[in-house]
């Protein structure tokens, strides 16, 4: 029987029932835990919020499974040897389609004006198409890709930027450049690295269209805070509206929570989904137990 160590205790009462439904589903036989003597542990199912944060003594284990989809504060521990797998789940992943779709409909169609419009302005001026605004996505891996094809199909022209080239999606410093050129509404779906922690600088926010508006559910650290309070305050940035931040909770001191181009947002733009990810997990353990290759194993090297 294998050991299954819950080490995210804050979560444990969401998964304490899915999670070993979903491995009973797998036909694992495993025994689900919240303490165990380190070299009995096979898996350990994480989440940043974890207190465990020395892997030396779990000898044992096959595999670090992460709750979240994003991994820089764990990809670096350098007690951290054992494969680290991130979370690809499809309740995160509608979750985040929501969101960005949402808040792209939001400013696409102009829906402030009508919804706060305390000088009963009758303002009939009409929004332009979906296919005549270009919406440019900096992150096309699973997150990036799904909110893609949402906004594709209803019609907004998207451009997509990645790391490595790909069919249909710029990569590299010209392809950034091009990207931003086209970003009437950009959408920042990058993990936190070195490479990308301040890619949205004073340069490159010079790049948009003037008047452009940001949504950043990746992370706050890709972009300059004081840039883009520059940028908003030139009206080179239309408004931002942002999911992440440095440090969480936003301070109340921040400006952004007074900016009026800036929409806060919570951190909410997708959360992992117990009943969705439960079988993630288990499929993973699954396979490491069958000896085939684990699913969205993180590359150290590249951090994400
Ligand atoms: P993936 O790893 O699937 O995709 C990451 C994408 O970013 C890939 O397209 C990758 O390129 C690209 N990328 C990475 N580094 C660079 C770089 N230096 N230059 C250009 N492109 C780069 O991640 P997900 O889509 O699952 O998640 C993305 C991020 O979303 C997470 O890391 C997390 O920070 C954030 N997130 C936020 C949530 C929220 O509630 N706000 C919830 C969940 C995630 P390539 O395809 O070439 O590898």
């Amino acid at each position: 029987m294998l050991t299954v160590l819950f080490a995210a205790p804050s979560l444990w009462p969401e998964y304490q029932e899915p999670l070993p439904r979903a491995l009973a589903e797998a036909g694992i036989d495993a025994r689900l835990v919240t303490k165990a003597a380190p070299e009995a542990v096979d898996y350990i199912v994480y989440a940043p919020s974890s207190p465990l944060q020395d892997f030396t003594p779990y000898t044992r284990t096959k595999a670090v499974l992460n709750l979240w989809a994003g991994v820089e504060r764990i990809v670096g521990n350098p007690t951290l040897t054992q494969p680290l797998c991130r979370m690809v789940d499809p309740g995160l992943t509608e979750g985040m389609v929501e969101w960005v779709t949402g808040h792209t409909l939001r400013h696409h169609l102009g829906m402030d004006r009508h919804i706060v419009n305390p000088g009963h302005v009758w303002d009939p001026a009409c929004p332009p198409l979906a296919r005549e605004r270009g919406v440019t996505i900096l992150g096309m891996g699973a997150l990036g890709a799904a909110c893609a094809a949402a906004l594709r199909a209803l019609n907004f022209p998207v451009t997509g930027w990645s790391r490595t080239a790909k069919p249909g999606c710029l990569h590299g410093e010209e392809g950034l450049r091009e990207a931003l050129a086209r970003a009437e509404i950009l959408v920042t779906l990058l993990p936190k690295t070195p490479e990308t922690e301040n890619l949205l600088n004073g340069r490159t926010l010079a790049m948009l269209p003037r008047g452009a508006v940001i949504l950043n559910p990746g992370r706050g650290a890709l972009i300059d805070d004081a840039a883009l309070i520059a940028a908003l305050d030139a009206g080179q940035v239309g408004h931002a509206t942002l999911d992440v931040f440095r440090i969480e909770p936003l301070p109340q001191d921040h400006p952004f929570w007074s900016h009026p181009g800036v929409t806060v947002t919570p951190h909410i733009a997708a959360d992992t989904r117990a009943s969705t990810a439960a079988h993630v997990i288990a499929e993973n353990i699954r396979r490491g137990e069958a000896g085939e290759p684990f699913l969205h194993l993180v590359d150290r090297t590249r951090g994400y």
